[in-house]
């Protein structure tokens, strides 16, 4: 596992949440991060159909444009009974071609489960894979993987995405219901950033 000895990194995303997640993570290291809108770096397109394919992507896509070493993530849900779907495809599951409608993207993994009958718990999974690229493309990937079950209605007014829809292992609430900080201490994207410090920061 190669440790990052380098000042600057470059994190890969335009979504000022991780951004500043990342941010607070990586202080206690001295590490100064730079967002991609600052670097002022385009999306590029994720054409793999893995998780850890697609944060490739946006890693070398990163490295490529500013020469630093970047940290970019890909995530989503991946539901048992629906052969791992969405998947690399959550977040296009919401696309409505003027913007994302989660709401739609929620209804339509319901639909499906109930279309297929699958029995309960409809069991799922929220996936993030990490991957820390050098400028020399060495890179060291970390995957978190938060286990639970897809309950229809949604519920709770917190957090993104469909978080209204999937309750953890071992919470009787949705990531919906919880508070910002409850949700980050136990997330797909905590379990994956605290493998990615373990091994290359601290
Ligand atoms: P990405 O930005 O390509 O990684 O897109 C991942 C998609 O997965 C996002 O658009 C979200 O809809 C979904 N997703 C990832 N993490 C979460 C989460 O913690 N809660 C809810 N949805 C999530």
């Amino acid at each position: 596992m190669r440790r990052f000895t380098e000042k600057r990194l470059l994190v890969a995303t335009h979504n000022a949440g991780k951004l500043s997640e990342m941010r607070a993570l990586l202080a206690p290291y001295g590490v100064e991060v730079v967002g991609a809108a600052e670097a002022g770096l385009a999306e590029p397109v994720e054409t793999e159909d893995n998780f850890v394919g697609n944060a490739r992507i946006k890693a070398r896509a990163a490295v490529t444009a500013t020469g630093l070493p970047a940290l970019a993530d890909d995530s989503g849900i991946s539901v048992d009974a629906l052969d791992g779907a969405p998947g690399v495809y959550t977040a296009d599951w919401a696309e409505t071609g003027n913007g994302r409608d989660f709401g739609m993207a929620m209804q339509r993994t319901w639909d499906e489960l109930e279309a297929k009958g699958a029995p309960a718990p409809r069991k799922a999974q929220f996936r993030c894979t990490l991957v820390l690229m050098w400028p020399d493309s060495h890179d060291e990937v970390f995957e978190g993987v938060l286990p639970g079950q897809v309950v229809w209605p949604p519920r709770g007014a917190e957090g993104h995405g469909y978080d209204p829809i999937f309750m953890p292992d071992g919470h009787d609430v949705t990531l919906g219901e919880m508070s910002a900080q409850m949700k980050n201490s136990l997330s797909h994207r905590a379990i994956a950033a605290r493998k990615l410090i373990k091994g290359c920061f601290a």
